[in-house]
């Protein structure tokens, strides 16, 4: 078969090495067209896309349906496999859940759990449905989950009797939105907690087979929460038509083809964890691996042996952990099955790209893209040599810039509206992208004026500093904002200082991130005291524990210095860069607009 678009033959080669999907980068990036693109998918028999209809169901006539759709293995080794045909029956299932329980089309289910199966059913099965999908983070504690629940208005909450007893009972009385409660467990347990419903009981309880909802390209299906400088989270909002870019990124940047054994090892709280841990890889008729259980060196390495894993998607810091205990360790393992390494969320050392080679005989492809994206934008390509340190060119179809940023950090505008871009190569600046591509993000729930603030000139402002060298490749400087980027988990210091706050001995609170060398960053709290309270280290201890409590361990500061005073300017903004610059004994820059400063 010969992929016009992408120039070349699609296939495998004599000794079994496939060759890759996109032989060459320019001439695909001059070919490309999201029109070409969108004519990939199936579409729904009777018009409309739907998310769920591209991952499973347009399989399920043909030769894939008996192929593992997801390997899910078990925290405690347990292995359940569900075919594309028996991901069908039971996303199914849970459209027809939803159907009983009188949930319409457009309304939020939001997932809090760890990589269990029940996680994919209910997010494929929500998009049959016609509902909407949000994840949140399984290491999120109540506060952030209560403030995400109530802004995306949800019906419905799939969880554990655990997690629910944990984080969630306690909320309920805040929540009158929230419906259904379905818990994925133990009956005789979850027959006991008051206001729930049992998940399995209720799948039983109804047909495998289902009409599934004629959505329109442009209906909203997913919901993905990030974070910001200031205020609450924001709820990046996606529609269907986003399968388009993440079945191209899929076979463009991840190199997917059918049959191929992929493993994303992305927290499914994460935006990664549904474009690339669900939705592309099926797309595309993959067999995706799923494992419930959390980091752990020798697991990792026996789970890319024994599974035969073909491409590879992963994060920093994972990488970085595997790279302490050395390449002898990843030699022991036989994996020769490995096609493809790639790797998103945070900046990738140029050291972890060598290592890659040495431990995998393989460079790590690094990829930038975030939530309000919705898939890979840059990329290093298998197909085009790595510049390590390098995030990569823009994805064929994809129009990527450097804007001049003002002094206040605004992209700045030409008198005729239009940007000022950076045209010398090495000079940074913000990263800016065409808006148009598919899984644009289409608005933050109900925040308009914050939405339109992210555009200017005709592009869209990422936020991100960067620069291009003179061969199109870009290159990480930093955020253009206080946010912190955490073991690849995006932080918003507001919501830490707002924790930090509500405990009775703080007056002020100043959050930062911290650098890391494996986690990138870590959270850093700096707090002062209301008067009569000791600064001493019962006191620093027992915020800690009250942050983590109310915050969760993916959130919650990892450090507290106790201080006089945070410093403020004029405005009574926290000078969090200033905070930065002492900690890492930096010069102060212009502290002219401190309060109390000259
Ligand atoms: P999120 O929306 O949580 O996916 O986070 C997106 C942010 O993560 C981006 O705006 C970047 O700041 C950062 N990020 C993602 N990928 C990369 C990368 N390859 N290199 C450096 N930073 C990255």
């Amino acid at each position: 078969m010969v992929d016009q678009a992408l120039g070349h033959t699609i296939g495998k080669r004599p000794g079994g090495s496939v060759a890759p999907n996109m032989a060459d980068y320019d001439q695909a990036r001059a070919r490309f067209s999201w029109a070409a693109a969108r004519e990939e998918l199936a579409g729904l028999p009777g018009g409309g896309v739907n998310i769920a209809h591209e991952a499973v169901d347009r399989h399920l006539g043909g030769p894939l349906a008996g192929t593992p759709a997801l390997r899910l293995l078990g925290k405690r080794g347990d292995v359940r496999e569900l075919t594309y045909a028996q991901l069908g029956q039971e996303t199914d299932r849970f459209a027809n859940v939803l159907r009983v329980l009188g949930v319409r089309r457009g309304e939020r289910v939001f997932v809090l759990a760890g990589r269990i199966p029940e996680l994919y059913v209910a997010a494929l099965g929500t998009l049959k449905h016609g509902s909407v999908f949000s994840p949140l983070f399984s290491a999120f504690g109540p506060e952030p989950i209560e403030q995400r629940l109530r802004l995306g208005d949800a019906r419905v909450l799939v969880t554990t009797p655990a997690l629910y007893s944990r984080k969630v009972a306690q909320l309920r009385d805040r929540l009158p939105e929230l419906a259904h409660v379905l818990l994925v467990g133990d009956e005789q347990e979850i027959a006991g907690i008051p206001g729930v419903e049992d998940f399995r009981g209720l799948m039983r309880s109804v047909d495998d087979s289902c009409e599934i909802a004629a959505t329109a390209a442009e209906d909203v299906a997913l919901l993905h929460f990030t974070s910001g400088t200031t205020g609450m989270p924001k709820g990046a909002v996606h529609v269907h038509e986003a399968a388009v870019a993440h079945r191209a990124t899929g076979r463009i940047v991840l190199d997917l083809h059918e049959r191929d054994v992929f493993w994303c090892t992305a927290d499914p709280g994460w935006v990664t964890g549904t474009s690339y841990g669900i939705i592309a890889p099926l797309t595309l008729g993959v067999t995706s691996i799923v494992d419930e259980a959390e980091f752990d060196a020798d697991r990792w390495y026996r789970i890319l042996q024994d599974e035969r894993v073909t491409v590879w998607y992963t994060a920093p810091t994972a990488l970085r952990m595997l790279m302490r205990i050395g390449a002898e360790v990843a030699r022991e393992y036989d994996l020769s099955a490995l096609r493809f390494i790639a790797s998103v969320g945070e900046p990738l050392n140029p050291e972890v790209v060598e290592w890659g080679r040495e431990a995998f005989g393989m460079p790590v492809h690094d990829n930038w893209w975030q939530t309000e994206t919705g898939g890979i934008m840059i990329a290093n390509y298998r197909s085009m040599d790595v510049r390590p340190g390098s995030m990569g060119r823009p994805l064929p179809g994809i129009e990527a810039a450097v804007a001049r940023r003002d002094a206040n950090g605004r992209a700045v505008l030409r008198g005729d509206g239009s940007l000022e871009l950076v045209e010398s190569p090495e000079e940074q600046g913000e990263l800016v992208l065409r808006p148009g591509w598919p899984s644009m993000f289409r608005g933050y729930l109900g925040e308009q004026a914050r939405y339109q603030r992210c555009f200017a000139g005709g592009w869209y402002l990422t936020g991100d500093l960067v620069r291009r060298d003179a061969d199109g490749y870009f290159w990480f400087v930093g955020r253009g904002d206080d946010v912190i980027k955490s073991a690849g988990h995006l932080i918003g210091p507001f919501e830490v200082e707002s924790a930090l706050l509500a405990h009775p001995a703080v007056a002020e609170a100043g959050v930062i991130g911290k650098p890391d060398p494996v986690a990138g960053e870590v959270v850093k709290a700096f707090v002062a005291l209301k008067p009569g309270h000791e600064p001493d280290e019962e006191l620093r201890r027992e915020l800690l524990g009250f942050a983590r409590q109310r915050l969760g361990a993916a959130v919650a500061p990892r450090e507290i210095e106790i201080v006089s005073s945070v410093p403020r300017n004029r405005s009574g903004k926290i000078m969090r860069r200033l905070l930065k610059a002492r900690e890492l004994g930096l010069p102060e820059g212009d502290i002219s607009t401190l309060e109390g400063g000259s």
